[in-house]
């Protein structure tokens, strides 16, 4: 396959040829018309012409809740807070059949492809009251659009210590067993923090895989389950791989405490997910001026050399009616609430969400993946701030998505409108 001309995030036009998932040749693209078909220097078995788009690495979405996807519109949260919602979707969860589950899941997941997702990693409850359901249908839907999308299943345990701790334990085990990935919880919810900490990575080591925790999602800058956690994998020597999602009392913190547990977190080898578009929404409804904004302490992680990941979280439903499945919408919120640059925000939702999720790196560049992302636009600043639907996603060298979009606009009289109204079709 060729794609012709590329334009990439650095500026380069660029023709790229991918075969057998894997790109094998980026040269200028003007270097195309100067070489004939006779001289065999470049086969061209199918051409896409990505003209007016820019091409990247493809997003990942290291942290979203397909469970709970797309059930906002029959599930509402009054409260608009973190516990209302914790509350409407243990509501909602009584009237989900399982082919309510699998139709939001799938929708969530076309449209998660469509917007340039080749992988997610999905948060899915377990919990007392709940069961084990959702990771064992999920598990069944990852099998069956595994030449799609890569999907992770991280287990969310409800409350591991008291006051229903052995149950939830046990719906944690069952979950492993059913075929989730990752161990996770929500430690700073519990009453015993330390303890559901300490138990939570026993469970992991005990299974051998990884964790991705909740680990806290408050802006109280007393919550310290993210140092909590860093001690522990230091100190037992988990040998997995672990995440920690949201860290939102980090950002309350003083320069010197962030400094310290950054370093910590650094240490122990532990991934940081933000998730602005959720955190947003839900933190701080109680300050009536200068709110704080619930996200972590990007600086200080970034500072301190821990992988930074940024993900949507909710993908509309009582934790967050507005997300919108978009990898663009994510780095546009890191650029304007998070203070990244234009280029680490497109980063955070790409390079770094793959190394959360341990896939391999991709650039557009000879040897690596052809896991790509084309959207319309001549920069890569243009490309988040339009967030154009207009997009081609390549995963395995494949083309797995393709939207196209015309646009009417009606010109009258106004030629200059009439030139612009041409440019974007
Ligand atoms: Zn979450």
């Amino acid at each position: 396959m060729l794609l012709t001309p590329a334009r990439l995030a650095d500026g380069r036009l660029v023709d790229v040829v991918i075969d057998g998932g894997v790109i094998t040749d980026v040269r200028a693209a003007e270097a195309r018309s100067a070489v004939r078909p006779s001289d065999g220097a470049m086969p061209v078995p199918v051409a896409l012409d990505l003209a007016g788009m820019m091409l990247l690495p493809a997003p990942a979405e290291p942290h979203a809740h397909l469970d709970k996807a797309l059930v906002a519109n029959r599930v509402s949260n009054p409260a608009e807070d973190l516990a209302g919602a914790i509350d409407a979707i243990i509501q909602a969860y009584a009237t989900m059949t399982d082919d309510d589950l699998t139709t939001r899941s799938l929708n969530a997941i076309a449209t998660a492809v469509a917007r340039g997702f080749t992988a997610i990693r999905t948060h899915l409850d377990c919990r007392v009251g709940i069961g084990s359901r959702s990771v064992r249908r999920l598990a069944e839907i990852k099998h069956e659009v595994r030449d799609l999308v890569d999907i992770q299943i991280v287990a969310l345990a409800g409350h591991v210590t008291d006051p229903d701790g052995a149950d939830n334990r046990l719906l944690l085990l069952e979950s492993l067993a059913a075929g989730a990935d990752l161990v996770g919880g929500t430690p700073s919810l519990e009453p015993r923090p330390t303890a559901a900490v300490a138990e939570l990575v026993a469970i992991a080591a005990d299974h051998g895989v990884g964790m991705d925790l909740h680990v806290d999602e408050t802006i109280d800058s007393t919550a310290t389950a993210l140092r909590t956690l860093a001690e522990r994998v230091t100190a037992t020597g988990f040998p997995y791989p672990v995440t920690a999602s949201h860290c939102v009392s980090l950002g309350m913190q003083d320069p010197d405490e962030q400094r310290r547990t950054a370093e910590a977190v650094a240490a122990a080898g532990i991934s940081v997910v933000t998730l602005p578009q959720t955190n947003l929404y839900l933190q701080a409804r109680e300050w009536e001026c200068a709110k704080p904004r619930g996200l972590t302490a990007i600086g200080a992680l970034r500072a301190a050399g821990v992988t930074v990941a940024g993900g949507s979280d909710n993908w509309r439903d009582p934790f967050n009616p507005m997300g919108r499945i978009d990898p663009m919408e994510t780095a546009s919120l890191l650029v304007t609430a998070g203070h990244l640059l234009v280029s680490d925000a497109y980063d955070a939702v790409s390079a770094g969400s793959r190394a959360v999720l341990g896939l391999p790196e991709v650039r557009v560049a000879p040897g690596y993946p052809a896991d790509l992302l084309a959207i319309r636009g001549v920069s890569l600043a243009d490309a988040i701030a339009d967030a154009s639907e207009q997009r081609i996603v390549i995963r395995a060298g494949r083309v797995v998505a393709d939207t196209r979009v015309t646009r009417d606009v009606d010109p009258r009289d106004h030629v200059a409108l009439r030139r612009a109204t041409a440019s974007v079709r």
